[in-house]
């Protein structure tokens, strides 16, 4: 018999009951690291005075009122992103897909506004994810998400990751922008050399193509940057956000050039929820702490001092793993033990690990994790690979 819920996931046995910090308690008192941190979302970890503040006092205050009107810290919370970041403006989701969606909207509008409209295509790469809706899922194309939904979006040129000979050949008539994350999360934390990203951004002023990046995972403060393309020194004309811009509570936005926005215009689009007062309350707070100074100062200390002991973790363990990867506080161990056994073994010794494509696992903590945390994050996960090596040799 089907379960109440619609069983979509392959969830792991625990049911956590509380949240401090970098820790998640389960319902039998056992506490877990979180160097998941709800799939790079809880970016200030779990509880946070100032989140619980902001939602409390807003919640007392008034919950949702419908985009009718305005919403003041709505207007507080995209003034920040536009203080702080490339864009001009900013409209507000629920979630990574749904931001997706207003980007491939936005560029399509874009161009017909240009009275090209055949501008259609936008250009994605193997191993991308963009979230589940409709678009999300044809802009990655991935076999596993689109198998059995079709007809897909039409408009998307799926292409190898990082191949610029394939890139010159595909664009055309109808290419209209290029949709990439400058580092992938669910891909297996693969972070686009910033020489790249440049180049990329070069090839699109060339070709006058729009660039759009995901920086659903990698935004916010993740990388040890507010958000990742600034190691390449380079803007994006449209950008998607969302998991730690909420940190926990749900939502998303768009940031966007005034003229790649330019389509846009009163009616084109909407949401009942989107950018409500609760979401922006914490959204505002959210900013706020990561923009505060020697925040992302800390963030690349940490990073720096996590890196060198998962580098010490894979030395000491070569048969489980076989290198580091990723960029600030969005690490990956690529394994050469099937990573669903480290990730299992992981939950043995009480820590939360989350896998990747391309037998990774990732390493997503709370941007807010302590140092002795990290320590005792490794003692962890040393403790695992040592599991999966006596599994392995008693095989
Ligand atoms: C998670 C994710 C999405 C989708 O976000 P949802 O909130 O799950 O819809 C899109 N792009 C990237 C890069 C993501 O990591």
């Amino acid at each position: 018999m089907i379960p109440s819920v619609l069983p979509t996931y392959n969830r792991a046995p625990f049911s956590f009951v509380k949240g401090e910090g970098s820790w998640l308690i389960e319902a039998d008192g056992r506490r877990f690291l979180d160097l998941g941190a709800g799939i790079a979302v809880n970016a200030l970890g779990h509880a946070h005075p100032a989140l619980v503040k902001a939602i409390t006092d807003q919640a007392n205050a008034l919950w949702h009122t419908s985009n009718l009107y305005r919403i003041p810290n709505q207007e507080a919370l995209a003034d920040r992103l536009v203080e702080h970041t490339f864009a001009d403006t900013v409209f507000f989701t629920n979630s990574g897909t749904e931001a997706c969606e207003l980007a491939v909207k936005m560029a399509r509008k874009y161009w017909y506004e240009k009275g090209k409209p055949e501008k259609t295509d936008i250009i994605t790469f193997d191993g991308s994810f963009h979230g589940r809706s409709a678009a999300g899922i044809a802009a990655a194309g991935t076999e596993k998400m689109v198998k059995g939904f079709g007809p897909l979006l039409p408009g998307f040129v799926h292409l190898a990751w990082n191949d610029w000979d394939a890139l010159e050949a595909a664009v055309g008539e109808t290419t209209g922008a290029i949709l990439i994350e400058p580092v992938q999360g669910e891909g297996g934390i693969r972070p686009l050399p910033d020489a790249d990203l440049k180049k990329l951004r070069a090839f699109c002023d060339d070709k006058g193509l729009l660039l759009i990046l995901d920086e659903v995972q990698c935004g916010v403060g993740r990388t040890g940057r507010l958000f990742a393309h600034e190691y390449a020194g380079i803007a994006p004309d449209i950008m998607m956000v969302a998991k730690g811009i909420g940190g926990g509570f749900p939502l998303g936005a768009v940031l966007a050039t005034e003229e790649a926005a330019s389509g846009m215009t009163a009616g084109t689009h909407g949401s009942t929820y989107g950018g409500n007062p609760l979401g922006c309350a914490v959204g505002c707070a959210v900013m706020d702490e990561v923009t505060a100074p020697g925040f992302l100062e800390s963030v690349n200390a940490k990073a720096g001092l996590f890196r060198q002991k998962l580098e010490g973790l894979v030395a000491d363990h070569p048969e489980v793993f076989e290198s580091v990867r990723g960029s600030g506080l969005m690490l990956g161990l690529k394994c050469k033990a099937p990573n669903t056994d480290i990730v299992a073994a992981g939950y043995d010794n009480l820590v939360l690990t989350v896998p990747a494509a391309d037998n990774v696992i990732r390493i997503l903590p709370p941007l807010t994790i302590s140092e002795e945390e990290i320590a005792e994050a490794v003692t962890r996960l040393d403790a695992a690979a040592s599991a999966v090596e006596s599994a392995s040799a008693a095989a």
